[in-house]
């Protein structure tokens, strides 16, 4: 079965001082004009490009993303029950 995995679609303007940083954190580079960047929601990173977002989640949170399919696995069958 193929899982993918949704990220919130919707579009948040922030200036570099809300997010209090002006680099990714994954990559070091300056962040630009209209990157898309988001958090980790496994851990406290801080702000990354959107792309380097799926590398450290998929490197680094391995375990806890396996965890949250087998959770929605779980609901899933729940539901059906
Ligand atoms: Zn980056
Ligand atoms: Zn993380």
């Amino acid at each position: 079965m193929v899982i993918v995995l949704w990220r919130e679609s919707w579009l948040k303007p922030l200036s570099i001082y809300d997010i209090e940083t002006d680099t990714c954190k994954f990559c070091k580079r300056i962040l630009r004009d209209q990157d898309f960047v988001t958090s980790c929601e496994f851990c406290d990173i801080g702000i990354m490009h959107d792309n380097c977002a799926n590398e450290h989640v998929l490197n680094k949170h391995k375990v806890e993303v396996k965890k949250k399919i087998e959770l929605h696995r779980d609901k899933r069958l729940h539901d059906f029950q």
